[in-house]
């Protein structure tokens, strides 16, 4: 309605790909969306140019020296505005995701630090845009229930889970989870096979953090880039299938597609497979989320079918990427699992991408930490605190697993 105010959106991860994409479809619509406020962990210079030029209220820092550093930046380019207020920290990074000046929370930190903050926004009822995948790896049953019952309206952001989301019938209970209908015999995610789909598996070990970071199709964030090389980032997104969809892991299936147009389908009963088709831009996705139910434009092109010219697809090789068959073997074995995984491939991600791991270590190193796995208490949902505490454990695991593995020329 045409006399209704902004909603208020706050961006969880501001600096990052998703935040700034988000960033560029808010700014397409002034009338419909204002940024309130911003969080970023580091880049003190992207955020206060986001800032300035969202015209946010409030930002959100890690620490007071980065707050030093957000106010220096301002200086610079803050174009005589007023600063905005500087909120320090992670439990106010978690209570600006429930503020009540806030309607739309983006939930796009990298990794299970995400968490707090989404949980957050789930538990004031916001309207939750979830990018944010390793929250739902690592907490997806308690994520989950604590949407359902304090109302928040999820929306997947990642591109296949949005695909799958606008191949359902439009049911207000699908946004809170309530399962998709009977009728859907299975999930297909596609996938791209990354960068090293055809490479020869030999020389996979050899693989340097640019070439890994060098997708063909998507340009992301560096840790979700190596996720998509090794594709365990397919693996995290099978779990996080589960959790947004209720649907059990053998209805769920991968089919690598290279040329990422094809961003998901739903298979029904009647043999009908409905699929979401776009450019590798998740702009389209963003913009979804913040529309729904609307479409409002999100500054991407159209497909063109005829310049792509063909579609192809074939089944994942498991011998290449080790990581989705521990993905799926985590899945079943449970929550304790499933932290397991994202953690040590945190850790592990982390330790490639500085050079002291080798790529092909990577699942070995989260295989290593899965034998380990020690059981988190399943009988009813598991608290933040249990969860978090079962992530700690299997970081200082994976640690230690990687450092016995180091990167030698
Ligand atoms: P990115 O690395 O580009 O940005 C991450 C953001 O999180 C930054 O703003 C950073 O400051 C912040 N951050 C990092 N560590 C933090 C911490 N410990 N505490 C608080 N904030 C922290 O990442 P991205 O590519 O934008 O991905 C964000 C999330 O969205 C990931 O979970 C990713 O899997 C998911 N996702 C991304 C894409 C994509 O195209 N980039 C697609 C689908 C899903
Ligand atoms: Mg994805």
């Amino acid at each position: 309605e045409a006399d209704q105010r902004p909603r208020r959106v706050t961006i969880l991860g501001a600096t990052g790909s998703i935040g700034q994409s988000t960033l560029d479809v808010i700014a397409r619509h002034p009338d419909r969306f204002c940024a309130y406020a911003l969080t970023a962990f580091s880049r003190m210079d992207v955020l206060a140019t986001s800032a300035a030029a969202s015209n946010a209220a409030v930002v959100v820092v890690p620490d007071d020296d980065a707050s030093a550093r957000f106010a220096q930046q301002w200086a610079s380019v803050g174009a005589g505005k007023p600063i905005p207020e500087i909120r320090v920290g992670a439990q106010a990074l978690a209570d600006t995701a429930a503020d009540a000046e806030t309607d739309v929370v983006m939930a796009a930190i990298v990794g299970a630090a995400g968490l707090p903050g989404a949980l957050a926004a789930a538990a004031a009822g916001k309207r939750v845009l979830l990018a944010n995948k390793e929250a739902l790896v690592v907490a997806g049953g308690l994520f989950m229930e604590t949407a359902r019952r304090y109302g928040a309206e999820l929306l997947p952001i990642d591109s296949e889970h949005n695909a799958i989301f606008q191949c359902l019938p439009q049911r207000s209970d699908a946004l809170a989870g309530e399962g998709v209908p009977a009728t859907v015999r299975r999930l297909i995610l596609t996938a791209s096979g990354g960068p090293f789909r055809e490479r020869a598996i030999d020389t996979l070990r050899d693989v340097t953090p640019d070439e890994a970071c060098a997708h063909p199709n998507w340009s992301m964030g560096r840790k979700i880039s190596v996720d998509s090389a090794t594709m365990l980032n397919k693996g995290l997104e099978v779990i996080e299938a589960h959790w947004l969809f209720g649907v059990p892991a053998d209805r769920i299936s991968v089919l690598i597609h290279p040329q990422s147009a094809v961003h998901s389908m739903v298979e029904y009963e009647d043999g009908s497979t409905l699929a979401q088709l776009g450019q590798p831009d998740m702009r389209t996705p963003i913009a979804y989320g913040l529309g729904f139910p609307e479409r409002i434009e999100s500054g991407v092109g159209l497909l063109d079918l005829a310049k792509l010219g063909r579609l192809d697809f074939q089944e994942p090789d498991l011998t290449r990427f080790p990581g989705l068959r521990l993905a799926f073997d985590a899945l079943a074995a449970g929550q304790g699992a499933c932290i397991a995984l994202n953690a040590a491939n945190e850790v592990a991600v982390d330790a490639f991408l500085q050079g002291k791991l080798r790529f092909t270590d990577i699942p070995a190193v989260i295989e290593e930490v899965l034998a380990q796995v020690d059981a988190v208490d399943t009988a009813g949902t598991p608290t933040l605190d249990a969860l978090l505490a079962a992530d700690a454990r299997m970081r200082a695991l994976a640690e230690q697993f990687a450092a016995r593995r180091p990167r030698t020329p």
